[in-house]
């Protein structure tokens, strides 16, 4: 129903051929990680340096809230709930913060939209919780809410430092051997005939010459589309730009919440969420995690900043930073697309939004799917064949 090769044409990689990872954003890093630790030899490119696509400009949520329908929702949630395990595999520092998620709403709208989002993530099982008002200040006095008309609470979610998982990933992948060359992009695929008369990538093409590979995993962020269809697949993506500022370090702002998601301040105004980083760094983003906004002004900056120091008056002395505005990848129907294609069966794809939250489950059954050879069911919505009149 959801496309991807038949089962006679996967093959388990076995033995220790070549795997090729074209991106070394937090995608790419996590699977070659994870290759390596199943001593599959992996060269790693990236046309810049490692974590500065969208990872950079990511917010960093560990979450499955605002994730439907349900199927989505499990299969972020089984990533969230796999963090854990990854940091201790990585053995690094990696900013990882647990202490949940708050959120409150002043408007009627606002607060009916919580209500039957609750509703839903309470039939699936999610352990959030109302809360009032007074439950807010004893849980954070650091918090000015103003007018509550619903909050919401849960335990389970957190953040990460991308950089910095990254860079434990890549270190990781070369102690077991990995190469990995930064600054030297894939410009294109060798294609040659198999066997069996499918037309595969037998080397990827850079600037400084072709590296001969088994298999390529494409997690170029935004630019794997353009390189999909080097290689004959169709993985459209939507246009998806996104700011999220950053404040100089802080001292502790909260108590035990790891992010907050605040309503507008006044009518035209959207929401803002935020977080504070290991480091003392606040990010600060409004909307939705899926908002799109273009404005990495340093006016723009700060008016996202005063709006957070609003709720949070300790902020009133912090400086903040306009960063870049960064694009999600995010293909078209909004839903990850990772695993083989019919139309190129040794090319790999992980291209996805909510990469932060996903990177440890997508990571590893990439790998199982790569070197053992199996279709993991788990990933059937996902499979990237669903975009291509050619899937099979
Ligand atoms: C504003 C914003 C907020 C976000 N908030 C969250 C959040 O709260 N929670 C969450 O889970 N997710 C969030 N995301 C999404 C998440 O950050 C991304 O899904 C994730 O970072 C994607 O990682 P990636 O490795 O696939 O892509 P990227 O980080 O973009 O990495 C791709 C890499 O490929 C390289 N590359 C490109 N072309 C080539 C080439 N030809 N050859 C070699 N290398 C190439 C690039 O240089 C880059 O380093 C957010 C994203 C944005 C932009």
């Amino acid at each position: 129903m959801f496309g991807g090769p038949p089962m006679d044409r996967l093959r388990p990689l076995g033995g220790r051929k070549h795997v090729v990872v074209v991106g070394a954003g937090i995608i790419g890093a996590s699977i070659a990680f994870q290759l390596s630790r199943r001593s599959i030899p992996v060269t790693v490119l990236d046309d810049g340096e490692p974590g500065y696509g969208a990872s950079s400009h990511s917010f960093a949520w560990i979450n499955a809230t605002g994730k439907s329908p349900d199927y989505y929702h499990y299969f972020n949630r089984r990533s969230m709930d796999m963090w854990a395990r990854f940091a201790r595999e990585l053995d690094a520092d990696i900013g990882l913060t647990w202490g949940g998620y708050l959120q409150w709403e002043s408007t009627q709208d606002g607060a009916d939209r919580l209500r039957a989002q609750l509703a839903e993530l309470h039939f699936w099982g999610y352990p959030c919780r109302f809360i009032n008002e007074r439950e807010i200040q004893d849980l954070e006095p650091g918090i000015v809410t103003g007018p509550v008309l619903a909050a919401a609470i849960n335990d389970v979610e957190g953040h990460v430092d991308t950089q910095k998982i990254v860079d434990a990933c890549l270190l990781r992948a070369s102690e077991a051997g990995a190469i990995v060359r930064t600054n030297s992009g894939a410009t294109g695929f060798k294609m040659t005939q198999n066997a069996n008369g499918e037309t595969v990538v037998e080397g990827v093409e850079t600037e400084m010459g072709e590296i001969p590979c088994d298999t390529v995993v494409l997690a170029a962020g935004v630019a794997t589309t353009a390189l999909a269809a080097m290689v004959g697949v169709d993985l459209p993506q939507q246009y998806s730009p996104g700011v999220v500022v950053r404040t100089d370090p802080q001292p502790p702002l909260l108590q035990k919440v790891s992010v907050l998601y605040a309503p507008q301040i006044e009518p035209g105004h959207s929401e803002i969420h935020l977080r504070q980083m290991a480091n003392g760094v606040v990010q600060i983003g409004e909307g939705s995690q899926e908002s799109l906004n273009r404005d990495d002004s340093q006016g723009h900056a700060n008016d996202l900043l005063d709006r957070a120091t609003k709720y949070l008056p300790a902020l009133s002395g912090a400086k903040v930073s306009p960063v870049p505005v960064g694009f999600r990848p995010m293909p078209r129907d909004g839903f990850p697309a990772i695993g083989f294609c019919g139309s190129a069966p040794n090319v790999y794809m992980a291209l996805m939004h909510s990469g932060v939250t996903l990177a440890p489950l997508a990571a590893e059954l990439a790998t199982m799917e790569i070197v053992d050879g199996i279709r993991v069911d788990a990933l059937l919505p996902f499979r990237p064949d669903r975009f291509s009149s050619k899937g099979s």
